[in-house]
């Protein structure tokens, strides 16, 4: 098939690459120049393993093309995914829908047959319906344009698998005919058995919200319990994996520890109570703000602990900081709880050098006043605490030893409580995890 992917950020270049990697011919579609131009010569403009091959695989089969126009991508073909952010508004926790609005005006005058709009960014309920309102009275008089959601559930690090073996297809369309295109478009992850769940459009559209709810939730409930176990000397990491073994509640996104951070996760529960207050259901999702403020709040406690360990103050302290991505496996630093703490740390006096395998200079853009290091032990050289932000695997295979010859003194908080705590110990660390009883 012939489709356009609008919007070549980390959800669309993906989204773009995969496309074509199953045999469709696919041009993606952006409004920034430079992102259009690295992705047309093969290279991603951020990283994310494994698409910099699959970008080349697509463009050498000519089934793979970039573009700015969209006059090009509404002669292209009649099936346009819509992949545009949308970020948090400014002044309030509601979506702000600029970018899917700019693409409906922007391509749909320019649509000369009928076609059928795929949103796959994450929006409010209800925002389909305004988006096909508003193509319907963009189109051309006898041009006829569909409008379906089918939203995307790819996490940044495993973008390509969660692409191409995704663990459900959820497609809210508005006709049988946009149902059975969506159908076709994903007819080889159907063929595999990767169910297929065909819904109106508001419940595709909540299905997205609801998910990231409920994963934020795990989060915030972990860390509400970690604080209990520090009060009462228990350890939440034993804790976690005791309860993770009952199938009911399942380990995954019940690690203590930072709490998440990203593009997704906060803005997606903001937009989501933003809207349920819009339809008066407000009330019933005001525990999200709980969980909102749980997980700002280990933020604040993992400064509190810093500060703590450095002896009360962490003015004129070198703190080593290792981790700015707001996760392992990608540069992205939107929201990264790990340089919301850089810093604060920062600001409260320290000397900080910040480490990250990938983000470090995605981290210097929007943060120049810190320090950057291109290795782990560089960043922890004369430290007097260091700060495991980012749960990179390998700061997991870091030699305490090692890096004890460095630092000014061996003092560490695990924050992500992924570190082998014993080794640390063992060869002089004093090392602090989020929930856990001191280890010495
Ligand atoms: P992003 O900021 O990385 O990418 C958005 C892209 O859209 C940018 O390249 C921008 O230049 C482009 N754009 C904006 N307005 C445009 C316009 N009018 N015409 C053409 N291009 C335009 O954002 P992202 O992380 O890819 O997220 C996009 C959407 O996907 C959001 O709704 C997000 O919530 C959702 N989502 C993201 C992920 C993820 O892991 N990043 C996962 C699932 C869903």
């Amino acid at each position: 098939m012939r489709m356009t992917v609008i919007g070549t950020g980390y959800l669309g270049a993906v989204h773009s690459a995969c496309m074509a990697e199953i045999g469709h011919e696919v041009l993606g579609v952006d409004s920034e120049p430079e992102r259009i131009e690295l992705l047309a010569s093969g290279r991603a403009p951020f990283y994310e393993p494994g698409l910099n091959e699959l970008l080349a695989r697509g463009l050498r089969s000519g089934k793979l093309g970039f573009t700015r126009s969209l006059s090009a991508a509404a002669a292209f073909a009649d099936l346009h995914f819509i992949c545009v952010g949308t970020p948090q508004s400014a002044g309030s926790g509601a979506a702000d829908l600029t970018g899917v609005n700019a693409v409906i005006d922007g391509l749909v005058p320019l649509l000369r047959r009928d076609a059928l709009l795929v949103g796959k960014s994450t929006v409010p309920v209800g925002t389909t319906a305004a988006v096909a309102r508003r193509a319907a009275e963009l189109a051309d008089d006898g041009i006829s344009v569909e409008v379906a959601w089918n939203p995307e559930f790819l996490r940044e690090g495993t973008a390509i698998e969660d692409g191409m073996y995704p663990d459900r297809i959820v497609a809210g369309t508005p006709s049988a005919a946009a149902d059975a295109a969506l159908r076709e478009v994903y007819a080889p992850m159907l063929a595999a058995g990767v169910p297929y769940l065909a819904t109106d459009v508001a419940t595709a559209e909540m299905v997205k919200v609801s998910a990231n709810a409920f994963l934020a939730t795990k989060v915030s409930f972990i860390n509400a319990v970690s604080d209990v176990c520090e009060a009462a000397g228990a350890d939440v990491t034993t804790l976690a994996e005791a309860i993770g073994h009952d199938k009911r509640i399942g380990r995954h996104y019940l690690s203590a520890g930072l709490g998440y951070g990203g593009s997704c996760l906060s803005k997606d529960i903001r937009a989501f109570v933003a809207r349920a207050d819009e339809l008066g259901a407000g009330d019933s999702l005001s525990f999200l703000r709980e969980v909102d403020r749980i997980n700002i709040g280990r933020r604040r406690r993992t400064v509190e602990m810093a500060r703590d360990l450095a002896g009360g103050s962490l003015d004129r302290r070198n703190v080593a900081v290792l981790g700015a991505a707001f996760k392992p496996d990608t540069d992205d630093v939107r929201d990264s709880p790990a340089l919301q703490v850089a810093e604060t740390v920062h600001d409260l006096g320290a000397q900080v050098r910040v480490h990250d395998p990938r983000a470090n200079e995605n981290a210097r853009a929007i943060l120049p006043c810190l320090d950057y290091a291109p290795d782990a032990k560089k960043a922890c050289e004369d430290a007097d605490l260091v700060l495991h932000l980012t749960e990179w695997a390998e700061y997991r295979e870091l030699d305490p030893a090692d890096l004890g010859t460095v630092v000014r003194k061996r003092s560490i908080i695990d924050a992500r409580n992924a570190l082998p705590a014993d080794r640390w110990v063992s060869t002089g660390w004093t090392i602090r995890g989020i929930g856990r009883p001191a280890l010495n």
